[in-house]
């Protein structure tokens, strides 16, 4: 990590006691380890994340609330490092791994990837090795109002751990040449795109054919549901894209013992899912999180419609 990131972490550890109570109370977090068909997942029982699982996101919530990631509501004792002209960047005081950022729109304007999947591609070099990801406005985002990015460490994510294993023996390629591959990954646990490239300019073009394909046939009348990851090292970025068709589980809304708070966003699709209340965590087990899992995902009967038709469409490029 570049130096002058590391230092800006460092200081709001020092300075910031919020912060600084939530790191350490990470270490005491007891996961339960799952595996299913070979490939680990890990429930979490952090209490710290319980306003970032709950949040009302529907229109009148946002509407009500002050905006948490504009600059004039941060908290007094919260610094932020500027990322380019257009970003800056946070220490997020609610830790899903030891390092912990938020990357945040200057201007308060709806959390879209369209037109900033340029800039999410360069955060992935300027935070290289760490996994950078954006939620979609109904995929786990609690401020879909303002534009971010976050940032953990990668190895607390078991997908990402095991990347090479499950694109080995789950991927299908769709389009491959020496510098962009794309695959299809129909893993047990979730199914999604798999991105890799050197070149960014094609890597960007390649996402925004997949996106258009999504787009296309999606209900939806805003962006399609999705949560993204980017991770670059040694010059090579992979994205993993995940096309969702459900916010929430319906475990979330059962009001009897079937009941789960848990609501997946891009962390939970690479394997780390976070339960903020006890009897959850108690009660979870790998069927139940196998199926709510599952269930966010896009039907994969349209995902096979639509990798025909991207398949076509990127090897037409080379025609
Ligand atoms: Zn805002």
């Amino acid at each position: 990590m570049k130096k002058r990131i590391q230092s800006f972490f460092n200081s709001q550890l020092d300075s910031w006691s919020l912060a600084k109570n939530n790191y350490s109370a990470l270490k005491a977090v007891k996961t339960k380890k799952f595996k299913i068909d070979g490939i680990d997942v890990y429930a979490c029982h952090n209490p710290a994340r319980i306003s970032s699982s709950s949040a009302s996101v529907d229109k009148d919530s946002v509407e009500r609330r002050k905006c948490f990631l504009c600059k004039e509501n941060l908290p007094p004792d919260q610094q932020y490092l500027t990322m380019g002209n257009l970003f800056f960047l946070l220490v997020n005081p609610f830790p899903l791994s030891p390092i912990h950022f938020t990357i945040v729109s200057k201007n308060h304007k709806k959390q879209t990837i369209t037109d900033s999947m340029d800039k999410f591609i360069r955060f992935a070099a300027d935070l290289e090795g760490m996994a950078v990801f954006y939620n979609g406005p109904d995929c786990g985002a609690s401020a879909p109002d303002h534009l971010h990015f976050q940032a953990i460490s990668k190895d607390m994510a078991p997908l990402l751990k095991q990347q090479r294993m499950i694109l080995k023996r789950f991927g299908t390629t769709i389009y491959g040449n020496n510098n962009l591959q794309l695959q299809f990954v129909d893993s047990p646990v979730n199914w999604f795109y798999f991105i890799r490239f050197n070149d960014t300019h094609k890597g960007e073009k390649a996402f925004y054919i997949l996106y258009n394909h999504l787009s296309s046939t999606a209900k939806h009348t805003k962006e399609p549901m999705l949560n993204i990851i980017c991770i670059m090292e040694n010059n090579y970025w992979d994205i993993l894209l995940f096309p969702r068709k459900k916010h929430r589980p319906p475990q979330y809304y059962f009001k009897d013992e079937r009941h789960y708070l848990f609501s997946p966003a891009s962390a939970e699709m690479a394997g780390l899912c976070i339960f903020p209340l006890d009897k959850d965590f108690e009660k979870i087990n790998k069927f139940d999180l196998r199926n709510m899992l599952n269930i966010v995902c896009t039907e994969k009967e349209r995902l096979d419609e639509i990798n025909n038709g991207l398949r076509e469409e990127l090897y037409g490029l080379d025609a």
